[in-house]
């Protein structure tokens, strides 16, 4: 029976009841002795009540299962948690991702905002909504950044609760903070050596460098320069990965051959460094770019030379799926181990500057590996030496 045939039916006997106690009433009152009237007077009466009750108590229930399990299922199911406050500061609806984020318990309607919510920020834009203003901001939970939405609850232009939406974009806003960051590191980082060219050119322009002078400050200007350039091509290999620019040189790769061509062009720094360089070799093939699986192995023989004491060594190997270039340099502490492979980190900044370094061949090294599949390791051991190995 539906609900509307249901309730009608319910009037129509509600009105028969009244009107059957009503002849029974006026039948009294012209003093009819007849008995069953007054039997009939009580039977509608009670009749009418019952019927009465059961017609709210069947609507109530239908409320009750409406703003209950339905009504939590459809606030569920939107994408993010919602809370909403009433007039009273209380929990007035909360769904199951708001209870997660907010490390709420299973019963949290009616709980007062104290309890409920406890981070500054949300308390300070909850004042704002209670005044008729909406705020944007990001709350931080179980390691998630969340978006957060807090807005007036506004009925019959009256502000009665406050509502708020948290939205999971945790992995688009780590992008755009590291985007962040990385813009404000690269200006730093090319100021830096633009402004010792700047002033060495400077001073040979003006005359203020004496003539013996002249030679060396030429060769900073040379030394600065080219790291400017080294930088300048890591920070447009770095964009171009974080873009996925398409890849127009895939091709089945050796990667004995590659770290072959990379022993031949670093052989000369690792001499000058006093560094044996050794290779262990068996040919596996890769699909992938040439120059990048390149520049890969390239860093990381670069940075066990740079990192690296006189008379140590240098192994790279090269077989079954794995490279590994292994050194017995400086190594690195433990604290900066997980670090090394941020973008501008650098355990020892004047060593990486005074060798060439750019802070960005790790970052890059990590970024190419994960490219193709594969996964990066690091053991080190300070004053014994570091290997780093990428498994595919
Ligand atoms: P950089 O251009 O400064 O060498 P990288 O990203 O290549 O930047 O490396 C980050 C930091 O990690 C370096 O500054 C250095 O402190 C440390 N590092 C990298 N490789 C080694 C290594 N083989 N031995 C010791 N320290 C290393």
């Amino acid at each position: 029976m539906n609900k509307r045939f249901r309730s009608l039916a319910i009037i129509v006997y509600i009105l028969v009841c009244t009107l059957v106690s009503s002849a029974s009433v006026i039948a009294v009152l012209l003093e009819l002795r007849a008995p069953w009237l007054y039997i009939a007077v009580g039977a509608s009466v009670c009749l009418g009540a019952a019927a009465l009750y059961v017609f709210t108590a069947t609507l109530m229930r239908e409320d009750r299962s409406y703003h209950g399990a339905d009504y939590a299922a459809m606030i569920d199911s939107i994408t993010g948690g919602v809370l909403v406050l009433d007039g009273n500061e209380r929990v007035y609806t909360v769904s199951e991702d708001a209870r997660h984020y907010l490390d709420l318990p299973e019963y949290a309607i009616g709980m007062s905002r104290n309890e409920v919510i406890r981070d500054d920020e949300l308390n300070r834009c909850i004042d704002l909504a209670k005044q008729g203003q909406s705020s944007l901001t990001e709350f931080t939970s179980h390691g998630t950044t969340l978006r957060v939405l807090i807005d007036p609850v506004i009925f019959s232009g009256q502000i009665v609760g406050t509502m708020m939406l948290l939205l999971d974009m945790g992995e688009q806003l780590t992008l755009e903070k590291l985007k962040r960051e990385f813009a404000a590191n690269v200006s730093h980082e090319l100021k830096t050596p633009l402004t010792s060219i700047q002033g060495y050119a400077e001073m040979i322009a003006t005359g203020l460098a004496s003539k013996e002078d002249v030679p060396d400050f030429a060769e900073r200007i040379q030394k600065e320069s080219k790291r400017l350039l080294a930088l300048i091509s890591d920070i447009i290999r770095l964009s171009s990965l974080d873009e996925g620019a398409p890849e127009s040189e895939r091709e089945p790769i050796d990667m004995a051959e590659i770290a072959d061509e990379c022993r031949d062009v670093l052989l000369k720094s690792a001499e000058d460094h006093g560094v044996t360089l050794e290779l262990d070799t068996e040919s596996f093939v890769i699909e992938g770019s040439r120059s990048l699986l390149s520049e890969m192995i390239y860093n990381l023989v670069d940075n066990a030379i740079r990192y690296n004491v006189p008379g140590g060594s240098v192994l790279v190997t090269v077989k079954n799926g794995l490279v590994s270039v292994r050194d017995t340099g400086i190594g690195i502490p433990e604290e900066h181990r997980e670090h090394v492979f941020e973008r501008f980190y650098r355990v020892d900044k004047s060593r990486s500057k005074s060798t060439g370094g750019t802070g960005l061949g790790l970052a890059i090294v990590k970024h190419i590996a994960m490219k193709y599949g594969g996964r990066i390791s690091l053991e080190s051991e300070v004053g014994k030496g570091t290997e780093i190995k990428i498994a595919f």
